[in-house]
């Protein structure tokens, strides 16, 4: 893992002293002197948007949930599960402390009651970190009268979806509900609200630093539409996968030629994607600046950051087969058009990619990527539509190569599930899919 040079969320910190020399605690003591309605209006100057996936303006989720009545409660998303994602977890390694301090910025400003952390219990450096760092700003009278638990919940990609993160700290299987946290919230009912802030851990991580620092600081770096820095994922077919911190605003290229190194000799990106959940990019969008309007106009999206690069000797349709099988392997099956049309198209693209698929094969993925509507409980559904959509609309070589055998082959590519990393390289869960 690696900074870019100009230290931020990545620098390692081993323990409380070392956080509290490097400015710790600061921005807890401002938010109590200054008051939930400065605080909020000072993350609100600063622009910060979630860094979870969907760049909602944390100010406004906040504001929200401190106008409603109610007991009101924080919960910190560290249940990362997108495919080529480590950012959370190398936040976390490197330094919970600044992660705990925003948890209490975020309960101090929204007037909650308790906070909690979400992990997956699988994620054992990351608990223990927390643990210990929960302990010590406790005895040290940091976090002040909050409760804060960590808790521990499956593997499964559900569990990283805020409605089904809220269910699983609630003791229940993580399957989202209808109501956003918002109305119903943690442990509450559409009459019985608990209005909840969910934020993700990197979100949380640049609070204490917004607070500290001010507003005009954090919007030094990072663009108009988006401010501040990133924490970026890059794997797959690079010379270097790694962890790094980059003004939002920065090219894609930088982070596939810069940080990743680029590719093997004679080879070249084909295909770009910010985790599973977006059409890929293609070597065409190599401009793109890494920040959520941009992408969004490419017809993608910032995603939580993650980037999986695959060279030109990958079949589309085989991504499309893997990682379109994961998703409909992770849809909990509430609703129809999710359950029924992430199999539908992961099964398409499998026969298509096995040769075994005609035009008829192509009609209907191309039918169930129009299909496959909103209307879910989650963008579990929408995800696999739009991946589906993408690699038909934009790799579309790859799927006439299935129909008059030009295919450019098989590559036995698997869910890039990443669960450590060892200064180059990611290591990636055993499961295939
Ligand atoms: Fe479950 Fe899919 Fe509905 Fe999400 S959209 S709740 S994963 S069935």
């Amino acid at each position: 893992m690696t900074d870019d040079g100009e230290g931020g969320l990545l620098a390692a910190v081993e323990d409380l002293d070392a956080h509290r020399a490097a400015g710790g605690g600061v921005a807890v003591e401002r938010a109590r002197t200054v008051g939930p309605e400065a605080t909020i209006a000072e993350i609100r100057a600063a622009g910060l948007r979630g860094r979870g996936g969907a760049g909602f303006p944390t100010a406004i989720k906040w504001s929200g949930v401190r106008g409603e009545s109610g007991e009101r409660y924080v919960v910190c998303n560290g249940a990362e599960g997108e495919p080529g994602t480590f950012k959370d977890r190398a936040i976390l390694r490197a330094n919970p402390y600044q992660v705990i301090d925003g948890v209490v910025i975020a309960a101090l400003a929204v007037g909650a009651s308790a906070a909690y952390v979400a992990v997956k219990a699988a994620f054992r450096p990351e608990i223990d970190r927390l643990e210990t760092a929960l302990a010590e700003m406790a005895d040290a009278g940091m976090t002040g009268d909050l409760p804060i638990a960590v808790v521990t919940g499956p593997d499964d990609y559900l569990f990283g979806e805020e409605k089904a993160l809220l269910e699983v700290v609630a003791g229940r299987d993580p399957k989202p509900t209808l109501y956003p946290p918002y109305v119903s919230g943690l442990f509450g009912t559409p009459t019985s609200p608990n209005p909840t802030v969910v934020n993700n851990v990197e979100t949380l991580a640049h609070v204490p630093s917004i607070l500290r620092e001010g507003a005009e600081w954090f919007r030094s770096r990072g663009t108009e539409d988006s401010p501040g820095t990133m924490v970026f994922t890059v794997s797959g077919d690079v010379r270097r996968e790694r962890v790094v911190e980059l003004g939002l605003g920065t090219p894609l290229s930088w982070l596939v030629y810069g940080v990743g190194e680029g590719l093997e000799a004679g080879r070249r990106p084909k295909a770009i994607l910010s985790g599973v959940s977006n059409a890929p990019l293609t070597a065409a969008d190599l401009d793109t600046p890494l920040e959520f309007g941009a992408l969004q106009r490419a017809g993608a999206g910032l995603g939580s950051g993650g980037f999986i690069v695959y060279d030109d000797t990958t079949c589309l349709l085989e991504a499309g087969a893997v990682l379109g099988g994961f998703l409909a392997a992770e849809s909990c099956g509430q609703c129809p058009p999710c359950s029924l049309g992430t199999a539908a198209l992961a099964e398409r693209f499998d026969v298509l990619h096995e040769g075994a698929g005609d035009t008829g094969t192509v009609e209907e993925l191309a039918a169930w990527t129009q299909r496959v509507t909103d209307a879910n409980r989650c963008g579990l559904g929408a995800a696999g539509r739009d991946l589906a959509a993408g690699i038909v609309e934009r790799f579309w070589d790859d799927v006439a190569g299935h129909l008059d055998g030009s295919c450019p082959g098989h590559r036995g590519l698997t869910v890039p599930k990443l669960v450590d990393h060892d200064g180059d390289r990611f290591t990636r869960s055993e499961a295939a899919g």
